[in-house]
Parts: C-alpha cells; sequence; structure tokens
C-alpha cells in the first residue's frame, strides 16, 4: 500500500482548532479509502518557544523536510509580543520556506455560491469565479541587495530595496504556473511592469520563451500589474492562472482573495522545486489567516480555510484530484445547506461551531 506522510504543525492560537478538523478527514480517508497517510505532529511559532525556546527545533525542521507534505496552522498571539525578534513566532514560518525553498505560492480565489452576496461586487462577476495567483516568494524586491538605509549626512536618508530576477527564478516560477493551467482551463497570465522595470523586461522575456519551449498549449497573455490589478477587481473571470513576482503578487492576492469574502474561508500552498531523484515537491499547506487570538479556544474559528488547504494538498502533493474535488464539493455543499461558522454568518443561516462544521464536512465528504 501507498504511504504518504504529512507532518502537522498546528501553531498557536486557532491552528490547533482548525487543525483537529482536518484530522478527522485524514482518519475517515485511512479508515475508509485506505488513504495510507501516516501523521506526525510538532510545533511551531509560540507554543514550540514555550517548549523549547525555538520558533520550531531542529528536530521538527527535519521532520518538515522529510515529510512528503507539511499542514501548517497558525502562529503568534500577544502572549509572545516580547520574545526576541529571531526567536518570535513568524520566525518558524519563514525558517520553513527558507529551508524548504517554497518559491511558489498559490493562493485560489473561489467563489461559494451560497457566499456570493457576500462579496462587495455584484454577483454576475464573482458567481462562478475559480482563479489562481501563483506569487514568486523568494526572490526580488524583499530580498535583493542592496537592501539598506543609507545617511546621506546633509539631514537626508535614502532607503534601498533592490529588486533582482535570475532567469531561472523567472522559469521555475513561470514553469509551476503552466503546469497548473494544464489542470485547469488552461490560461496563464503573466503580470509585471515592463514599461518602467528592467526586470519586469526580463521577467516577460523568460515567461514567453518558458511558454514556446515547454507549453506551447497553455494559451499564455500579458498585463502589466496595474491594469492587471484594475482587470482583477472589474471581471474577474477573465484569468484562469495569473503569475507574477513576490511585490506584485503580495498585493494582486490580497485583492483576489476579498473578491470572495471572509479570511476564515482562503487556503494556500507553497511549493518547492521537485527533488532530483524523486521528483516530489517539498510543499507547505496552510490557511490565508493568522491564529487570531481573540477567538482562539471558543469554538469559534472558522475551519474552512484550513480544510481546503488540505484539498489543495490532496491535489497537488497526492495528485488525489477526485477526493480534492470531492472534498471541495463537500465544503459547496455544507454551504448551500445553510451551515456557517460565526464570521460568515448571514440571514437565514444556521450558525455552527468549529467541529460541527468539520463534522458536517466530514459527512458531506464521506
Ligand atoms: P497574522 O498577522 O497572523 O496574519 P492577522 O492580524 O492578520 O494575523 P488573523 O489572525 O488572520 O489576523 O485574523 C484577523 C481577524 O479575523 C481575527 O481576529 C478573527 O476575528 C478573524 N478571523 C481570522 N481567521 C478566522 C477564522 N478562521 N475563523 C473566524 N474568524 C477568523
Ligand atoms: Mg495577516
Amino acid at each position: 500500500m501507498t504511504t504518504r506522510s504529512l507532518f502537522l504543525l498546528p501553531g498557536d492560537g486557532i491552528g490547533p482548532e482548525a487543525m483537529a478538523e482536518v484530522t478527522k478527514l485524514i482518519d475517515h480517508m485511512n479508515a475508509a479509502e485506505n488513504a495510507g497517510f501516516v501523521t506526525d505532529t510538532g510545533l511551531v511559532g509560540g507554543s514550540a518557544f514555550d517548549a523549547h525556546g525555538e520558533a520550531i527545533s531542529e528536530a521538527d525542521m527535519e521532520k518538515a523536510m522529510a515529510a512528503d507534505a507539511v499542514l501548517f496552522g497558525a502562529v503568534g498571539g500577544p502572549k509572545w509580543d516580547g520574545v526576541p525578534y529571531d526567536k518570535r513566532p513568524e520566525a518558524g514560518l519563514l525558517r520553513l520556506r527558507k529551508d524548504m525553498q517554497l518559491f511558489a505560492n498559490l493562493r485560489p480565489a473561489i467563489c461559494y455560491p451560497a457566499l456570493a452576496d457576500a462579496s462587495s461586487l455584484k454577483r454576475d462577476v464573482i458567481e462562478g469565479l475559480d482563479i489562481l495567483i501563483v506569487r514568486e516568494l523568494t526572490g526580488g524586491v524583499y530580498f535583493g541587495e542592496p537592501k539598506e538605509i543609507v545617511d546621506l549626512g546633509n539631514g537626508q536618508k535614502r532607503g534601498i530595496d533592490t529588486q533582482v530576477y535570475d532567469t531561472f527564478e523567472i522559469e521555475r516560477i513561470s514553469g509551476v504556473a503552466f503546469e497548473l493551467a494544464r489542470t485547469r482551463a488552461g490560461k496563464v497570465c503573466s503580470m509585471e511592469k515592463r514599461n518602467v522595470m528592467k526586470s519586469g523586461v526580463l521577467w516577460n522575456e523568460v515567461v514567453t520563451a518558458t511558454h514556446a519551449a515547454h507549453y506551447a498549449d497553455v494559451e499564455l497573455t500579458h498585463m502589466l500589474a496595474d491594469a492587471g490589478g484594475m482587470q482583477l477587481v472589474r471581471w474577474p473571470k477573465q484569468f484562469d492562472v495569473i503569475v507574477t513576482d513576490n511585490l506584485f503578487g503580495d498585493m494582486l492576492s490580497d485583492v483576489a482573495a476579498m473578491l470572495t469574502g471572509s479570511l476564515g474561508m482562503l487556503p494556500s500552498a507553497s511549493l518547492g522545486a521537485p527533488d532530483a531523484a524523486t521528483g516530489k515537491r517539498k510543499a507547505l499547506y496552510e490557511p490565508v489567516h493568522g491564529s487570531a487570538p481573540d477567538i482562539a479556544g471558543q469554538g469559534l474559528a472558522n475551519p474552512i480555510a484550513m480544510i481546503a488547504s488540505f484539498a489543495m494538498c490532496l491535489r497537488y502533493s497526492f495528485a488525489m484530484t477526485d477526493e480534492a474535488a470531492r472534498l471541495e464539493s463537500a465544503i459547496a455543499k455544507v454551504l448551500d445547506d445553510g451551515l456557517r461558522t460565526a464570521d460568515i454568518m448571514g440571514e437565514g443561516a444556521r450558525k455552527v461551531s468549529t467541529a460541527e462544521m468539520g463534522d458536517a464536512i466530514l459527512a458531506a465528504y464521506a
């Protein structure tokens, strides 16, 4: 039987509550479908700091590196506001991203029919929306050198950040976008600012060349990132996969996310390069939301973002396409049935707890 290793890092705040609902699904899939998931659980963030003084231990880092996929909850909270900077909860996630070399951040924006009226956009603009933003996560202006504040000596200072992209970085991120497009509607739109940025000129050239060499079956278009932001709000359904750099992707993925509503609904995936020997990509799946300390421990957390992140894990790490689609349908069905956690509560709906939402999704899946 195939075994599939999952390393669970529930983290802090509502992280563990949301992860518990995924664990129910894993147990069911093992028992009823012979899925062969082997799980191990570690500590990250504030809970790891409390246990051993680091945001993630070396032992847990090794487990994360060895697993087929990592499921990550959320980290942080006011309890750890005073801890040293390099040991703060977020340092655990940054360490994972860096060591696992997770260069591709995937953020889907899906409109669940039952929630279409919760969007600030008109129903016809948003209904049926299913787009995927692929953001480069390890390069660009967030990491380029020089990066400093220089004292100019005349009462003036100069803040410097440098946008740097090399050919290989653009090739690998666009490769991910093209491959994902093949499993979807077959369209990629690449966004940069080639009219004012040299890195944008190179981005455009390399995406175009990668497409011509390996992915000519996919439809490729280009848009300036500012126009792209406008089009994303005007008529988002024109897009399938959007591929863009770290900075533009940071902003555009937040815009795309809010097209569809609550923070409690949004999953994400971060992928690394394929392993030379096995061809498997390192991968980490996490909800977009944080640890929400204000509602932690009260059964109020919406587990859908975490569960939808697990659906992405099924699809991208294990090619369990049918199971992923069934799980996403189960989420949609439970919403259609009118079940809501507090954050997405609306008129005439039935308010449920974190565990009740998880149980209902499991029942709809099973
Ligand atoms: P971080 O810095 O970790 O990203 P943040 O300050 O952006 O955190 P979150 O923790 O993501 O904030 O949440 C902001 C607020 O949104 C929370 O205080 C909570 O009220 C609400 N929220 C976030 N996630 C959920 C969820 N899964 N279910 C219900 N409410 C949520
Ligand atoms: Mg945040």
